[in-house]
Formats: structure tokens, sequence, C-alpha cells
């Protein structure tokens, strides 16, 4: 069966065409710029050049009708017809306490996605656009909504419960929620498969250092904590995000600097992080190639980032009492093999050390801590699309 993956945004949609018998990508590309002039769709046919097409897409609708229309396009096509896509699966932000794993959509469904708007207003009323547009394009063909919370949902109440009035946690459901749950269920079982072992006999750490970071405790299988919260701008330094800082802060700044309380959250989620602290990009090449050229802020960020993440690392060992395993994925955590050497200086303690000529690896999976270390690190690429693609097959066959 042939699975269309969207992953829809408010004026982007990103998609990958799956075979889910051979998990080969037949096709992906990007729509982007809807409802906005310049709208453009690039499509990359699986061994034939990108195409790119530069045509008006006043809404989503009209975006995924162009994104069918290239799929079954005579030149650049990979399928003749709507016919052989069996299913779509939707990325979908914030499942809340609602779903805690992937549902094949239907109006009750869509119906608690949207009441979960409140808690990421920026998101999913976007998935939701997403969702609506296949509906009205294919409406024979089943649907699965795959939740960047969901498989958080197995945290215990005292990792999950912040150190607030019980009353917000009941009224408005602020609690930590945690995001890139389906990468860091793909690279946690990846990681248990690279090492020949059962995940549920594990305890696993995940870092997904992106763009966007965040950590998990997954012991025996299931997430016990995470390093994002009610929203992603919790835990780690970002690229763009602050991550964990005094919450007082806020208002000091406020009050310093006369900004309101949205300008100070715009501050947190798009000023801060490694771009914020070194003032050069937020993107990890650009900020350690000024560190190497000498720019002391550019080193100062990335420095505090590699600390904060293995903070964490000494964190979840706590909370899960050991680890056996410390995945590293995401651009970063695939890439960057200097910053996997930086954090893994901390942890020696565990008794783990890596092993420069193993390391010495882009977005591969890989072993990447000396033979006989007592915990393992891996390299291990994360694969969103697939594990929405595998998720979605297991609900609609
Ligand atoms: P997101 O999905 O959150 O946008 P990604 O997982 O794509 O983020 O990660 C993007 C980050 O990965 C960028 O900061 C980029 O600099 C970093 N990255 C990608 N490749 C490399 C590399 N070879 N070395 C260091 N960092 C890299």
């Amino acid at each position: 069966m042939n699975i269309l993956v969207i992953n829809c945004g408010s004026s982007s949609l990103k998609y990958q065409l799956i075979n889910s018998d051979s998990e080969a990508v037949l096709a992906k590309g990007l729509c982007e710029r809807i409802g906005i002039d310049g709208s453009l769709l690039t499509h990359t046919p699986a061994g034939k050049d990108k195409v790119k097409i530069e045509t008006p897409m006043p809404n989503h609708t009209v975006a995924v009708q162009l994104v069918i229309n290239a799929l079954t396009d005579a030149n650049h096509g990979v399928i003749k017809s709507l016919d052989e896509i069996g299913a779509v699966g939707h990325r979908v932000v914030h499942g809340g306490e609602k779903f805690a794993s992937s549902v094949v959509i239907d109006d009750e469904v869509m119906k608690a996605i949207e009441e979960c708007n409140d808690l990421a207003p920026l998101h999913n009323p976007a998935n939701l656009i997403g969702i609506n547009s296949c509906k009205e394009i294919m409406p024979n063909v089943p649907m699965v909504a795959v939740f960047d919370t969901a498989f958080h949902q197995t945290m215990p109440e005292k990792a999950y419960l912040y150190g607030l009035p019980y009353e917000y946690y009941e009224k408005y459901k602020v609690r930590r929620y945690g995001f890139h749950g389906t990468s860091h269920d793909y690279v946690s079982a990846r990681a248990a498969e690279i090492l020949g072992k059962k995940r549920e006999d594990l305890k696993i750490i995940v870092c997904h250092l992106g763009n966007g970071a965040s950590i998990s405790a997954v012991d025996h299988g299931k997430c016990v904590d995470t390093s994002m919260g009610l929203t992603p701008l919790e835990g780690l330094i970002m690229g763009t995000r602050s991550g964990d800082i005094d919450p007082a802060i806020c208002d000091f700044i406020c009050q310093k600097e006369g900004l309101t309380s949205a300008e100070m959250n715009n501050v947190l989620n798009k000023k801060s992080g490694v771009y914020g602290m070194s003032g050069v990009s937020s993107d990890f090449r650009d900020v350690e190639k000024a560190a190497n050229e000498g720019n002391k802020h550019a080193a100062a960020a990335l420095d505090a980032f590699y600390y904060r993440v293995a903070k964490y690392i000494g964190a979840y060992t706590a909370a899960m009492n050991g680890v056996d395993a410390i995945a590293f994925t995401a651009g970063v955590g695939e890439n960057n093999i200097s910053g996997r050497v930086e954090i893994a200086k901390y942890l020696g303690y565990l008794g783990t050390e890596i092993d420069e000529a193993k390391n010495n690896v882009k977005g591969e999976d890989t072993v990447i801590s000396k033979d006989g270390s007592k915990v393992v690190m891996l390299c291990v690429p994360t694969n969103e699309e697939l594990a929405i693609a595998r998720q979605t097959l297991a609900l609609v066959k």
C-alpha cells in the first residue's frame, strides 16, 4: 500500500509518499507560501530531478490538489491515479490528554483535536485544515492522526505536574506534555534493535537535538519524562528557543524593556537560544564556524547547549535509576561529530567513553562508544515520516 504522509503548517505543507511494503519514499515535497503571493510547490520524485511549480495556492485544499496532480503527473509523477493512495497519515502536534496513541480520524476525533487547539494555537488549527483539505479531495481514503505528544502520555504524575496551584491543571490542563514523541518512540525502538535487545528490557535516553531540541527518558519501552513541557519552549537551549529559565525573568525584562507578555514570548521562542546567545545564527553549523574562528559568544552558546544536554542526561539517569543506552538524533545529534564528543566529556561517571573512530559518522545507525562501555552511546537517524506511515498502516490494514 502507498501511504501519503502529511505535515501541515499554517502556510506550508510537507508530504512524502511511502510504499509500506518496501518502506521506500516514492516522492516527497513541500508547498510553501500557501495563502500568500508567490506560492511554490517543490516536488522530488525518487530517482528523478526536483520539479519546482510556481502557481497560486489560495488555500490548503488547492495545495493538496496540486500535490495529487504532481504525484500522478505523466512526467514527474510516481503513481497513475489517486486510487494508488491507500491511506493518509497526518502529523498532529497536540493531542492533549485525549490521545495516548495514533487514531483513525472520524468526526469525533476531529472534534477532540479541535478541543486541543488552545494548547497549540499555532499548530493544531493548521493540522486540522490539512486533514479537512485531504478529506475534501480524497473522501474515501482512510486517514490517521499521529500526535507529537502521544508517546509521552505514559509519564507519571510526578513528572508531568508543575509546582503550580493544582487548579490550573484542573481548569486549563496546564501540565507537561512533551513533543517530538514520534521521534523519541522511533529512535528508542531503533536503538534497542541496533543493540539486538528488546526495548522493554532497556533504560534509554533519547537526545533529539535539532533546531527544536528535546530529551526523553524511555524506561522499559515507556516514556517516563521529557524536557519539553506545556509548549516546546521548555528544556534544552535550542536554535532560537531559550529552554529553561527562571520564570521571574519574564516580568523583569518586560518591565525593563517595556515589552508585553506576547512580545516577551516572541523573544523566548524566536530570539533566544544559540541564536540570541551568540548573535550569529540559529544554525548550529554557523555557530560552530564562528566559535572556531574565535567568536567568544558563539563558543559560550555552544558550551551552554552541551552542558544543558549533559545535565538532562544526568537527571534522566536519576529518574530511571540508571541508563543502558544514550541515543543522539536529529540534525545536530546525527551530524555534529564534535558536539557529541563535547557532551560525552560529561558522561565518564556513567562508565562510557566515546570512540573517536566510530563517532566519525553523520546520519548513520552507529554505536559510537568504546567497546566494553557500561552505557552504550549511539547515533540513530530519526525518521518521523516513516514512523507515521508505519502507524497509519497498522491502523488501516
Ligand atoms: P528541525 O527539524 O527542528 O528544524 P533539524 O533536525 O533539521 O531541525 O536540525 C537542524 C539543525 O541541525 C541545524 O541547526 C543544523 O545546523 C544542524 N545540522 C545539520 N547538519 C549538520 C552538520 N553536518 N553539522 C552540524 N550541525 C548540523
